[in-house]
C-alpha cells in the first residue's frame, strides 16, 4: 500500500487548461461602532489593501443589537473590529460573550477598540471571551491597523483550517464507510462520485473508468452522475468532451491525481492490476484544504475497491464449485429462480438432476482422489454433450442440466453414459439416474422445482441403477402426505401415541417359545394404527430413526427384564435396526448402555438387520456385526431372500440366524410347492445358523417347515403381535400348549 499512497501525488495545475482567471473569495470583516466617522476612517485605512492575496470586504453595524442580529445570520465574518462602549458601557464586552457562547461562533477573532484606556476590559474577561487584540482607538493608527489585521486574519484562516480539515476527515470517515456497505462495483463507483462531489462541496456530477487487468487498452465508464449520465459502459475515447477523457486517461497512465482549477481526477489502485479514475467537475476552484481531504480520501478509498474486489470473489466462489469450476447448487437455483420468474422458453425447458450410481461406494472402494477425478469426467462429459445446457454440480455425485430446448428425453442423459469415461488412464462403466422435471410443470421458485426434479430422482433411485424418471404432479402429494407423516411422528413418542407389541418365536424341536419380536406400533390422535411399513421409511430418512430405535431397544429389554421377573427367564427379543442406526459411529457403545442399564445377558438380544444394511459395505458391515458378536449378541438376517445380492453377501456375513421372508412361506401353500425354502434351510445350516420361518399362518406350512427341517416358526397361527401385558398373560396360559408340535 506504501507504494500505491506514494503515487498519490497532485500534479501542478495543468498549463494546457483554459486559463480560467480565478476570484478568491475576499476576507470578511465586520465593523460595530456607534460612531460613523469611525467607520469611514477605518473604511479609509483599509481600503486596497490584501491580505494573504485576497482583498477585504467590510460590513457593518451601528449598535451591538444590530451587530448581533447581522453574526445571527449565516455569514462569513473572520474579524471584527468591535467598539466597546455603545449602548451601554459594557455593550461591546456583553456583544462578545453573546457571539461565543449564544451564537457559538468560536472561530472569528475579535479586536476590541474604545475611546478611553480606562475602559479596557480585564484581562481576565479577555481570556474568557478569547479576544484577539484590545487597542484604544488612538493606537489604531493605519499601520498598526493592518498589522493588528493580518494578524487576526490569520488566526482566523488557521482555526479555519483545522475546522474544515477536522468535517473533512469526519466526512472521509463517514464517505469510506458507507462505500465499504456497497457491494458491486458500480454502485462503489456511484458512491465515489457523491462522496468526491461533496468534499469538496459541489454537486454530485462525474464519471468513473476502470482499467482492467486484461485488456489495459480498454477503459470504460463504469458509473456515471448528472449530466454524464449516458455515458455508462462506454470506452473513455468516446467522450464528447476531450479535456475529460484527456483527464481520465492521464490519471490511469501517470498513476496519479490530477487537481486541476475546476475539477479533479483522482487515482484508484486495486489489485490485480486494476485502477480506477473518477473525475468530478467543479465550479468553483478547489481549495489548498479540498486537495488534502481529496488525498487523505484517496488512499482510504483503494482499501474499499479493494473490499469491493474481495466480496465480488466472495461472491463468485459462493456461486461455483471449486473442484470442478462450474455453477454451484446456489447458481442453479439461481438460474431456475431467473427462468421461472421470465417465463420466457420455460414451457420447453427441463431440469434434470442426475445422480452418479453408487457414487459414495466408488469412493470408498477406489479413494477420494478417484472420485474427484471421476466428477471432472462426469463434468467434462456433461459440458461436451450437452453444451447448450446449464450445468451445475448440486451435490456430491449429482449435477444438475437445465436444458432450454424441448429435447430433454429421459433417454437422452442415459446416452450421455453410453461411453466409459477415462478416469486416471483406466476406463470406468458409469451409470446413472436421473429425476427430471418440466420447468412447465412447476408451481413456485426455483427450489421448489429442485425438490421436484429429487421427489422424481428417488423414484428412479428406486427402480434400481440407470433409470430415469420424469416428475408428475401425484409425486408431489406423495412427498406432501409423506412430509405431514414425518411431522406427526415426531410429537408422536411425546404424546404416548407409540408402543411395542411383541410376537412370539417358537423353537419346532420342542414347541417351546423361545423369543419375541419386538414390533413397534404408532395410533395416531385419530386412534388409527399406522403401519409401521409406512412410518418406518420415513423415520429412516430423517434423524427420527435414532431415537425411536433408542427407545424400542430400552422398551425391549425392559419387557425382556420383567418377563423374567414374572418368571419367564431364558426369553429372547429380537429388535429390528435400520442401517441408519448401524452408520452411527458409537453404535455399539449405545447397545452396551442399554444392556447394562436394564441388566439383560448381551445373548438374550438379538438384531435384526436386512438387506439394506448391506449399503454400508460389505467389509464394514462385517466388521461391524463380528464386534456385536464378541460382545454376545446375536445377529439375524431379516427378509432373506428378497433382496437380488442375498446370497452374493450371506457368506460374507457373520450372523446366528436367518428369517426366511414371508412370501416363501405363503408359496408354500401354492401351486410351486417349496423349492426355495427347500434351498434357503440347508443353505443357512451350512453357513453355521438357525433358519426362522415368518409369516407362518397356516397348519400346512407348519408341517411342511418341520419336515424341512427349518428350527424355528414365527406367524398368526402361532401367536399375533401383542403389547406387553397382553403377552405376559398368553405367555402364563397360552404358551403351554405348544408341545403338541
Ligand atoms: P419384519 O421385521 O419382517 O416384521 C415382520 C412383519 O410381519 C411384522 O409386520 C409382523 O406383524 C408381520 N407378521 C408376523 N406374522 C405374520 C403372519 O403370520 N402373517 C402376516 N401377514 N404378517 C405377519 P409389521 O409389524 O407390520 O412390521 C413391518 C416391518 O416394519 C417389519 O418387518 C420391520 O421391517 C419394520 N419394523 C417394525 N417395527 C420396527 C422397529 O421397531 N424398527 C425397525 N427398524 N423396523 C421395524
Ligand atoms: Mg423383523
Ligand atoms: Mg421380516
Amino acid at each position: 500500500m506504501a507504494e500505491a499512497d506514494e503515487q498519490l501525488v497532485f500534479l501542478d495545475e495543468d498549463p494546457s487548461e483554459e486559463d480560467l482567471p480565478v476570484v478568491d473569495r475576499p476576507w470578511t470583516l465586520l465593523i460595530v461602532d456607534d460612531d460613523i466617522d469611525v467607520h469611514e476612517a477605518t473604511r479609509y485605512a483599509l481600503r486596497g489593501i490584501e491580505v494573504l492575496g485576497r482583498s477585504l470586504e467590510l460590513l457593518h453595524a451601528y449598535s451591538a443589537e444590530e451587530a448581533f442580529q447581522l453574526l445571527s445570520r449565516p455569514n462569513d465574518v473572520g474579524v471584527i473590529l468591535l467598539d466597546v462602549v455603545m449602548e451601554t458601557n459594557d455593550a461591546g464586552l456583553q456583544l462578545v460573550d453573546r457571539i461565543r457562547s449564544q451564537l457559538g461562533l468560536a472561530q472569528v477573532r475579535i479586536i476590541l477598540r474604545t475611546g478611553q484606556p480606562g475602559q479596557a476590559p480585564e484581562l481576565d474577561a479577555i481570556r474568557r471571551y478569547d479576544i484577539n487584540d484590545y487597542k484604544t482607538k488612538s493606537e489604531l493608527t493605519r499601520t498598526r491597523l493592518f498589522t493588528t489585521i493580518v494578524a487576526a486574519i490569520r488566526a482566523y484562516d488557521q482555526l479555519h483550517r483545522m475546522d474544515e480539515s477536522r468535517k473533512g476527515l469526519e466526512k472521509i470517515v463517514a464517505a469510506s464507510n458507507g462505500l465499504i456497505a456497497q457491494h458491486g462495483l458500480e454502485t462503489f463507483s456511484e458512491g465515489v462520485i457523491t462522496q468526491i462531489a461533496s468534499l469538496i462541496g459541489v454537486p454530485a456530477e462525474g464519471l468513473v473508468c476502470a482499467r482492467g487487468g486484461l485488456s489495459p487498452d480498454e477503459v470504460v465508464v463504469i458509473a456515471a452522475a448528472g449530466r454524464y449520465g449516458g455515458m455508462i459502459q462506454r470506452n473513455v475515447r468516446t467522450i464528447s468532451e476531450p479535456r475529460i477523457a484527456s483527464a481520465l486517461l492521464r490519471c490511469l497512465e501517470e498513476r496519479r491525481n490530477i487537481v486541476e482549477k475546476r475539477s479533479v481526477t483522482l487515482y484508484i489502485e486495486a489489485v490485480h492490476g486494476l485502477a480506477y479514475a473518477a473525475f468530478v467537475d467543479s465550479v468553483q476552484p478547489i481549495h489548498d484544504v479540498d486537495r488534502d481531504l481529496l488525498q487523505v480520501f484517496c488512499s482510504n478509498i483503494s482499501r474499499c475497491a479493494d473490499n469491493i474486489h474481495l466480496v465480488d470473489e466472495l461472491k463468485r466462489q459462493a456461486f461455483v464449485d471449486t473442484l470442478l469450476e462450474l455453477p454451484n447448487r446456489s447458481a442453479m437455483l439461481r438460474e431456475l429462480d431467473i427462468r421461472l420468474a421470465s417465463g420466457g422458453d420455460s414451457s420447453t425447458a427441463a431440469l434434470a438432476v442426475i445422480d452418479i450410481d453408487q457414487f459414495s461406494s466408488i469412493n470408498d472402494m477406489f479413494g477420494h482422489r478417484f472420485g474427484d477425478q471421476l466428477l471432472v469426467q462426469v463434468a467434462a462429459r456433461l459440458r461436451g454433450r450437452l453444451p447448450d445446457c446449464f450445468v451445475a454440480r448440486v451435490s456430491g455425485g449429482a449435477f444438475g442440466v437445465l436444458c432450454s430446448r424441448g429435447t430433454l428425453a429421459a433417454e437422452h442423459f442415459g446416452s450421455v453414459f453410453n461411453d466409459p469415461l477415462e478416469v486416471n488412464g483406466i476406463e470406468q462403466a458409469l451409470s446413472v439416474s436421473s429425476g427430471i422435471v418440466r420447468l412447465a410443470d412447476v408451481q413456485g421458485d426455483g427450489s421448489s422445482c429442485f425438490q421436484n426434479a429429487y421427489i422424481a430422482l428417488k423414484r428412479a433411485k428406486a427402480l434400481g441403477a440407470g433409470h430415469s424418471v420424469i416428475y408428475s404432479g401425484g409425486m408431489s402429494d406423495e412427498a406432501h402426505s409423506r412430509s405431514r407423516i414425518l411431522g406427526q411422528l415426531q410429537g408422536a413418542n411425546a404424546r404416548g401415541e407409540l408402543f411395542p407389541v411383541f410376537q412370539p418365536q417358537i423353537d419346532l424341536t420342542d414347541g417351546r417359545v423361545v423369543g419375541l419380536e419386538a414390533l413397534l406400533r404408532w395410533r395416531d390422535a385419530n386412534g388409527d394404527l399406522i403401519p409401521p411399513g409406512e412410518f418406518i421409511p420415513i423415520a429412516e430418512q430423517s434423524a427420527l430413526i435414532l431415537s425411536l430405535g433408542d427407545w424400542i431397544l430400552r422398551q425391549s429389554l425392559d419387557a425382556l427384564r420383567k418377563l423374567a421377573e414374572r418368571g419367564h427367564q431364558q426369553l429372547k427379543v429380537a429388535v429390528n435396526v435400520s442401517v441408519v442406526q448401524l452408520r452411527q459411529s458409537d453404535f455399539a457403545a449405545r447397545l452396551d448402555a442399554a444392556l447394562a442399564a436394564t441388566g439383560v445377558a448381551p445373548d438374550l438380544l438379538e438384531l435384526e438387520i436386512t438387506e439394506s444394511a448391506a449399503a454400508l459395505g460389505t467389509g464394514e458391515l462385517a466388521a461391524l456385526l463380528e464386534d456385536l458378536r464378541t460382545r454376545g449378541i446375536r445377529i439375524a438376517i431379516d427378509d432373506f431372500g428378497t433382496g437380488f445380492s442375498s446370497l452374493a453377501y450371506l457368506d460374507k456375513l457373520p450372523a446366528d440366524c436367518l428369517k426366511i421372508d414371508r412370501s416363501f412361506i405363503e408359496q408354500l401353500d401354492g401351486a410351486q410347492g417349496t423349492p426355495i425354502t427347500e434351498l434357503i434351510v440347508p443353505l443357512g445350516h451350512r453357513l453355521g445358523m438357525r433358519v426362522l420361518a415368518e409369516g407362518v399362518e397356516t397348519e400346512n406350512q407348519l408341517r411342511i417347515l418341520r419336515q424341512l427341517g427349518c428350527d424355528g416358526v414365527q406367524g398368526f397361527l402361532l401367536g399375533r403381535p401383542m403389547p406387553f401385558e397382553e403377552l405376559s398373560d398368553w405367555l402364563s396360559c397360552s404358551a403351554p400348549s405348544f408341545p403338541a408340535l
